[in-house]
């Protein structure tokens, strides 16, 4: 059997360790397309966040507390671009991703796609899942507000477009914000063996991740939305909110801006019945939101909380009977 799981970083990954353990259990092979949304280019680096997310949790490698970047990180780099007054200094970018972030730019420089970077980069961390970014083309997720760059608002009407690390991380999705852009969309193409993955998938699951800045992006990249929709295999949607709000994260202010309901029957919608223009077969939401409806959709409620490897593998092996 062939899954294939769309996701972002953080939620995505601590819902892959689940998905490859189930994978293991029952000899299935997974892909997981990745959003590249999120990429930056910092210092001269580039800097993939959610693939190195995913990379690093699958690896054993991820800081479990602060959730994102290496356990046993040090900062020296940073401080001393601090002390240079290097630009921007609001992002984490610590000793030991510093060095994944070399292989990388180097690799690009050299003028290897990001997918086969990613597989090098893979091939220490043996993350037992094959880790696709959704496209080997610039595609960044740009976040339209207003306000003063420090956060005021003293000129409201002045729209201008932040990079998403920017909004997110430097300004925590605290400025007025009108509108989410992924620039380079267009003209991108699926990376290499994302559409294979999908025509030859049995099963799709869209990770409980940000539907708008994770989920979102991927579908952005002209022919992974069609490949979805005119596949054989069932897809699968689990939901990132439970009883209204985010389990971590800012999705509620990134729903806000669509003006979608911050609710796991809003973010249904959002994706939508293949049936009726959109991509999802059936929906998975948590025991608190129990009865959510979605017209067109299979709705179907478990417990949704990822709190380790066994809770994750069961809301996985339900997931997988809604096929
Ligand atoms: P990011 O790219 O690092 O922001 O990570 P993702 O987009 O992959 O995942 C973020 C989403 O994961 C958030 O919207 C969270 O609500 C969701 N999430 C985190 N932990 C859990 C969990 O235990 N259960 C569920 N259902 N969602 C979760
Ligand atoms: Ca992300």
């Amino acid at each position: 059997m062939r899954i294939v799981v769309l996701t972002g970083g953080i939620g995505g990954a601590r819902f892959l360790t689940g998905v490859r353990a189930y994978a293991r259990q029952v000899g299935a092979e997974v892909t997981a397309v990745v959003n590249v949304g999120d990429d930056v280019l910092l210092h001269g680096l580039k800097i993939c966040p959610d693939l190195d997310s995913v990379m690093y949790t699958l690896g054993g490698g991820a800081d479990r507390e602060r959730g994102w970047g290496r356990a046993g990180e040090t900062w020296t780099v940073k401080e001393e671009l601090a002390a240079y007054g290097a630009e921007p200094t609001w992002f984490g970018l610590g000793d030991r991703d510093v060095a994944t972030h070399l292989v990388r730019s180097s690799m690009l420089g050299a003028g290897y796609p990001l997918s086969a970077v990613t597989e090098a980069l893979c091939a220490r961390w043996e993350p037992g899942v094959r880790l696709l970014p959704a496209t080997d083309d610039r595609l960044e997720t740009h976040v339209v507000v207003s306000g003063a760059d420090d956060g005021t608002t003293d000129t409201p009407d002045a729209q201008r477009a932040i990079h998403f690390q920017e909004w997110w991380v430097r300004h925590r999705g605290a400025l007025p914000t009108h509108r989410f852009v992924f620039v380079g969309a267009e003209a991108a193409k699926p990376a290499a063996g994302v559409l294979d993955a999908l025509a030859e998938a049995d099963v799709v699951l869209l990770a409980p991740s940000n539907p708008v800045v994770s989920i979102a992006p991927i579908l952005a990249v002209p022919g992974i939305r069609d490949a979805l929709v005119a596949g054989t295999a069932p897809v699968i949607g689990i939901s990132p909110i439970i009883g209204g709000a985010p389990v971590r994260g800012m999705a509620d202010r990134c729903l806000a801006v669509l003006g979608v309901p911050c609710t796991a029957a809003g973010v249904g919608g959002l994706y939508g019945p293949r049936s009726g223009g959109g991509i999802l077969d059936s929906w998975l939401v948590d025991t608190t939101d129990a009865g959510a409806e979605v017209p067109g959709l299979t709705v179907r409620a478990a417990p949704l909380w990822m709190t380790d490897e066994a809770a994750t593998v069961t809301m996985v092996r339900t997931a997988m009977e809604l096929r």
